[in-house]
């Protein structure tokens, strides 16, 4: 399988390397030309558990000179997905695949406007990966990933896909409800990401004040609610898993905390905001998830 990944930043590079080094065919593109030069010229520096490694692999600026490509997987930030597919059309044929595994909600609508829903695929990612400069990424936690079609039939493309992505050490399972695991990554986000952004805590910091955990309640049990009406399954107390995964990753600043950290855009519309409109839509009241999106929205214009 020829695989083209369009957005080399941290989650993006991971995967071209581990893939590569499975003996995959596979290319990274990026828009930041001293990232690309750096992976290009130097290798991708990886840290991972202390140990530094250097990683070679094929990268690229210019994603029209790669000709047709088997499986497209987007790993830019949300609000660059528009572009990225646009960008990422030269690659297609007649049995393109084009996955996401980006975070948040919304991702497999833009790709559907401009790609045959047939052809789109979507998962979730449980590893977690941080750029810490041009060419240099730190691995910062391993998880299952899934991968699974719109329309939740098990095909022999998901498996072969999932089977890929096993063999290059990134565990992965096709799955038949793939909305619903969306959803219960989606939870985890609304419950920690803006709060950390918006408090400068850490994702444990968030169960040391009774005045985080009453914000993190609202956020969370709201969304639920949200999911509950649009007939996802909620599996569990989704309360609970916040707090779990909060404790789990007590020291860690979470993306959008670094976002806020780095003073650069944050992915809210596709997680709190996300919420709001679905909200809307349904008729439901969404007061907590509203003022923390507002409130996250004004900070970042000033950035
Ligand atoms: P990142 O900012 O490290 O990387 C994104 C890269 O996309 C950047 O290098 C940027 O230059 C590039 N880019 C932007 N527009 C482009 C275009 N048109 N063509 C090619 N490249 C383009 O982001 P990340 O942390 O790797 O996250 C990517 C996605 O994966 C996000 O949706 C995020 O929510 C999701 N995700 C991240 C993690 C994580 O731990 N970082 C885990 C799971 C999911």
């Amino acid at each position: 399988m020829k695989t083209v990944i369009i957005g080399a930043g941290a989650m993006g590079s991971l995967f071209g390397a581990l893939l590569t080094y499975s003996g995959e065919e596979v290319w990274v593109v990026d828009i930041s030309k001293e990232h690309i030069n750096t992976v290009s010229s130097i290798g991708l520096t990886l840290e991972e558990e202390g140990k530094l490694q250097i990683l070679h692999m094929n990268a690229t600026t210019d994603v029209a000179s790669l000709g047709k490509a088997d499986l497209v997987l987007f790993f830019v930030k949300a609000y660059h997905t528009e572009k990225a597919v646009s960008d990422a059309l030269v690659l297609e044929k007649e049995d393109t695949i084009f996955l996401t595994l980006q975070n948040g909600l919304g991702n497999e609508e833009i790709i559907s406007r401009k790609v045959d829903p047939k052809k789109v695929m979507l998962g979730v990612t449980g590893h977690g990966a941080t750029l810490l400069g041009p060419g240099h990424i730190r691995h910062a936690g391993k998880g299952k990933t899934f991968v699974g079609e719109l329309d939740h039939r098990g095909t022999d493309r998901t498996r072969r896909i999932a089977q890929m992505f096993s063999e290059a050490d990134i565990e992965t399972e096709v799955s038949t409800n793939i909305h619903d695991l969306v959803w219960d990554k989606l939870l985890i986000n609304v419950g920690i990401n803006a709060l950390t952004a918006l408090t400068g805590l850490k994702n444990g910091q968030l169960l040391d004040y009774p005045e985080t955990l009453r914000l993190m309640e609202g956020l969370v049990s709201e969304a639920a609610g949200v999911a509950r009406k649009k007939g996802i399954r909620i599996e569990g107390n989704p309360i609970e898993k916040v707090k779990t995964v909060a404790q789990a990753t007590r020291d860690n600043r979470s993306s959008m905390g670094q976002d806020f950290d780095f003073r650069r855009r944050t992915e809210i519309d596709v997680i709190n905001g996300a919420i709001v409109r679905e909200a809307e839509r349904l008729g439901i009241p969404i007061p907590f998830n509203r003022t923390i999106t507002d409130l996250v929205k004004v900070i970042e214009r000033r950035f």
